[in-house]
């Protein structure tokens, strides 16, 4: 099946690690330029970029917090200096920081700005382009948008308005045949996982096996490459006439009878 990907550009943000980098991966061997919108200085390492076009496509870093806005925009600028061109945008940075109903007004505001606002610039800034592409967008969030999880109210509300922003900008975007789907992931192994195992439970490596234990089909993480396959196939052509879907990638983790595990 061709995705027909070749040279399209795509904005990728968090492309540089865990479930964003095997997105950036996927689309590079698909022949597409990615831009990587990150925010750690020097995330995206002279040995990835290499790496990365010896598929033939290239890649770019843009470094900022995206929770300023002007990053966002950047971000889009310099897609369009270097590439000339949007197809696609993946909204993929965030992280679950534990907001949850004791922490307080500001805490919660906060985990908004970390999960939330982002997503809505980046469209913003990129709208333009996408029209002149008939573009498509994918929003990465979260099985806790359907599940919650307890102790993280912030995360929980930013993952959720996502989905409710997927729905409303393909109502929106309908005129312009731009197409806006969403992943659900559920339990897939990246930097930020190994981190809060580690930071949260005594015995890290006990939880993760009790938590894989539950997971209904092959009792095994979902890996990088099964979510940024699916997000290639969602930004493809070859899903031409899918809009406003949640497509959870989680070895039916969220969907299945429970009876089963
Ligand atoms: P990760 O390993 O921490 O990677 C996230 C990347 O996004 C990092 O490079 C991070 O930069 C960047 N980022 C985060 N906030 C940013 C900001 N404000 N501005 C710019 N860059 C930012 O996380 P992941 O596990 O791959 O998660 C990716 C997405 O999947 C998130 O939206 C997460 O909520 C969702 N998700 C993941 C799982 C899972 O099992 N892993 C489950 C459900 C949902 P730094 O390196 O500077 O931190």
């Amino acid at each position: 099946m061709d995705l027909n990907l070749k040279s399209k550009v795509f904005i990728v943000t968090g492309g540089s690690k865990g479930i964003g980098e095997g997105i950036t991966r996927a689309l590079h061997a698909e022949g597409a330029h990615v831009v990587i919108a990150t925010r750690s200085e020097g995330a995206v390492t002279e040995d990835l970029i290499t790496e990365l076009t010896t598929f033939g496509a290239e890649a770019i870093a843009v470094y900022g917090d995206l929770q300023d806005t002007q990053n966002c925009q950047l971000a889009v600028e310099q897609a369009i200096a270097k590439f000339g061109r949007v197809d696609g945008i993946v909204n993929n940075a965030g992280m679950n920081d534990g907001a949850g109903l004791e922490a307080g007004p500001e805490a919660f505001r906060k985990s908004i700005s970390l999960n939330l606002f982002h997503y809505y610039d980046l469209v913003h800034f990129a709208l333009p382009w996408l029209k002149k592409s008939h573009g498509a967008i994918v929003n990465v969030s979260s099985k806790v948008a359907l599940t919650g999880q307890g102790g993280t109210s912030g995360y929980a509300a930013a993952k959720g308005a996502q989905l409710a922003l997927t729905r409303e900008w393909a109502a929106e975007l309908l005129p312009f045949s731009i197409r806006v789907n969403a992943v659900l992931p559920a339990e897939v192994m990246t930097p930020l996982y190994r981190k809060w195992l580690g930071n949260t439970f005594s015995d890290p490596d006990a939880k993760e096996q009790e938590i894989v234990s539950k997971i209904p089909l092959e009792k095994r993480m979902t890996t990088k490459k099964e979510m940024a396959a699916m997000v290639a196939f969602l930004l493809s052509d070859q899903s031409s006439h899918t809009t406003g879907q949640f497509m959870s990638v989680d070895g039916g983790y969220v969907h299945l009878d429970r009876s089963i595990t």
